[in-house]
């Protein structure tokens, strides 16, 4: 194997679009400076609300294939280059929304034996030794079963990584400070008359809000990266519209595309008010 670059992120979610949301300007940014960055996505989604009409008869593994080309495109417009899904594609179903009967399939996500699909995670971990990995908090960011399994699932994978031998140093949360969301959102009413979108979100519908102070890490990736990081979105077009900077799931609620992005760091050192995931690391400084 040919050796990988200095600095090396390794991101784990849940569904085909949920990198792009939360972490594309992220990644396209890391990706341009020529860190490896790696994607992995525990299931494909195929319980996920279609958006244009002309693709709403996908569903199930249709609708997971289809998701699996849409992700294909969003990493590829990010510039990522190593994306995988946990376990191969097809071993962790989509659990559906909380609540529902689905959750209760025993090849869903969210039924996953949290320690087996660790274990997967923990080769890969292995393999690419990643100083940094980003996730969602114990919450998953807004209580979906396969975020908080995916959280889970993140954290004991560091864990048993480091019992073999690869210590993670900073594992960060995705988050978005409450200042900034509440900002945005007043900007959005102010101008929703004029989206393509006929409501508004509201705060409350934002994962991972948090107050100001837990906010450890803000990553700004510049035009650039935050191009890359609509053209992703754009590329899930099953689950996103876009109108620039604001946009929509199924439930068709305007909401602000944040191109600024936002992390608590919950485990090791980094440095007050850093710009930059690798921090403190010694790894070589972002070019
Ligand atoms: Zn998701």
């Amino acid at each position: 194997m040919t050796e990988l670059p200095d600095r090396r992120l390794l991101l784990v979610h849940a569904h085909p679009d949920d990198e792009s949301i939360n972490n594309g300007a992220t990644m396209a940014r890391y990706a341009a400076e020529g860190a490896y960055v790696t994607l992995v996505t525990c299931t494909l989604g195929e319980r996920g609300e279609v958006i244009p009409p002309e693709l709403r008869h996908l569903t199930g593994p249709a609708l997971g294939a289809h998701r699996r080309g849409e992700l294909a495109a969003a990493v590829g417009a990010l510039g990522v280059t190593d994306a995988r899904l946990l376990g191969g594609a097809g071993r962790y179903g989509d659990s559906g929304m909380m609540g529902i009967p689905d959750n209760d399939d025993p090849g869903c996500f969210w039924q996953a034996d949290v320690d087996t699909a660790a274990g997967a995670l923990a080769e890969v971990i292995l393999e690419v030794r990643p100083q940094v990995v980003v996730t969602y908090d114990d919450h998953g960011g807004y209580g979906h079963p396969d975020h908080i399994q995916a959280h889970r699932v993140a954290m004991r994978a560091v864990d048993l990584a480091a019992e073999r031998g690869h210590l993670v140093a900073k594992v960060y949360w995705n988050r978005v400070p409450r200042s900034v969301a509440e900002a945005a959102f007043a900007r959005l009413q102010d101008e929703l008359a004029a989206l393509p979108f006929d409501k508004g979100a509201t705060v409350a519908d934002v994962p991972g809000v948090v107050d100001d102070e837990r906010i450890t890490t803000t990553i700004d990736g510049g035009p650039g990266a935050a191009a890359a990081k609509a053209a992703a979105m754009r590329a899930h077009a099953t689950q996103i519209e876009v109108a620039e900077p604001y946009f929509a799931l199924s439930n068709e609620l305007a909401q602000p595309l944040f191109t600024t992005e936002y992390y608590e760091l919950v485990r090791g050192t980094g440095e007050p008010g850093e710009t930059d995931l690798f921090a403190g690391l010694g790894t070589g400084a972002a070019s």
